[in-house]
């Protein structure tokens, strides 16, 4: 057994605390698909105010929260472009093609940030031989990309490219409170560059379970019907909304400890020759390359996990670590140890 595990596969591995706990026990509920639950109304109400929009809907997941998006401001035979390495394209089961007969057309973007050049030239002309452009989504923070802050005046610029041709423009903010304490821009202003945004309250902020869309309000009229019809309607689900509450008071501001664990694990891989980061650091997330391929890469991730250290293999010789409020200093210490040795 290993003298300690330090969990950095994700931020999703987070527990609930004691008060956050407290605040579920306290939570007063209703039935929120028959719309009176007091609990959720007010988690809806205060992230709709805080991105500047008119409305906002609490569903199960992030991935159900970015297919509500499409299935929202989209019909079958449109086209979204996004960026290859996006949450939506990799990692969301082809919900919407399956689902909503989109068609996804990913763009190679450096670290995750569309090209800008290129999705001007990606947008279709009007032709009865092509899908009709419908949406730009973007994806900030960008997990594939280590959790690198989308540079704001991109983001606007991708907002003016989309008005131009009349899209939509949806965020998928699974990790943008991180954006929002790395950046110091606020919530607001990444509000005001798209139509329709995704925050999951189930990563690095530490509720149990949970998202929200947040859009204008018949946007969000026609998600809730999507929400019902694919089995997401849930009834005291104030328990939970309470524990996203808590989080959106007490564990945004905090959010820089995490960034500031994940800059002391990056420093410590851009000092080891055998290793290489892969972006820099700007959040809570580490991908790093082993280079040295005279490393067996099965054996070194092999070696950290029985070092106690529980890393995502990334594919190509690469790992990812993700810092959240469950990891301690002294967890980082232990880590650091353990890599040096390793390497
Ligand atoms: C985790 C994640 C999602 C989806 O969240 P789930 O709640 O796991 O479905 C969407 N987008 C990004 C960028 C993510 O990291």
């Amino acid at each position: 057994m290993p003298e300690r595990t330090v969990d950095l596969r994700s931020d999703t591995v987070t527990r609930p605390s004691q008060p956050m706990r407290a605040a579920i026990a306290a939570a007063e509920v209703g039935d929120d698909v028959l719309g009176d639950d007091p609990t959720v109304i007010r988690l809806e109400r205060t992230m709709a105010d805080l991105l500047g929009k008119e409305a906002a809907l609490y569903v199960p997941s992030g991935t159900m929260a970015n297919l509500l998006a499409l299935l929202s401001q989209t019909k079958p035979g449109d086209e979204v472009i996004l960026d290859r390495n996006c949450h939506i394209f990799n990692y969301e089961a082809a919900g919407a093609a399956v689902i909503g007969g989109v068609q996804l057309h990913p763009l190679d973007g450096p670290g995750g940030f569309l090209p800008l050049g290129a999705l001007e030239g990606a947008i279709r002309p009007e032709n009865i031989h092509h899908p009709v452009t419908s949406l730009i989504a973007v994806e900030n923070t960008h997990n594939r990309g280590a959790g690198r802050v989308y540079p704001y005046d991109q983001l606007e610029k991708v907002r003016a490219i989309a008005k131009k041709d009349g899209l939509r423009v949806h965020l998928d903010g699974a990790r943008l409170a991180n954006a929002v304490v790395a950046s110091g821009i606020p919530f607001k202003k990444y509000g005001a560059i798209a139509d329709s945004i995704n925050i999951c309250f189930s990563k690095g902020l530490g509720a149990p379970v949970g998202s929200i869309l947040i859009s204008d309000a018949a946007t969000v009229k026609k998600a809730r019907y999507w929400r019902k019809r694919l089995g997401g309607g849930m009834r005291q689900c104030g328990i939970l909304a309470a524990a996203c509450l808590y989080a959106m008071e007490n564990n945004v501001e905090r959010l820089a400890l995490d960034h500031a664990k994940a800059s002391r694990i990056a420093a410590l891989v851009a000092s080891k020759p055998a290793l290489k980061l892969l972006f820099p650091v700007e959040t809570n997330i580490v991908i790093f390359r082993v280079e040295d391929e005279s490393i067996d890469f099965e054996g070194f991730t092999r070696a950290l996990g029985e070092a106690g250290v529980l890393s995502l293999a990334f594919g190509n010789r690469s790992v990812r670590m993700v810092t959240h409020l469950d990891i301690t200093d002294d967890d980082i210490d232990y880590v650091e140890k353990k890599l040096s040795r390793i390497c």
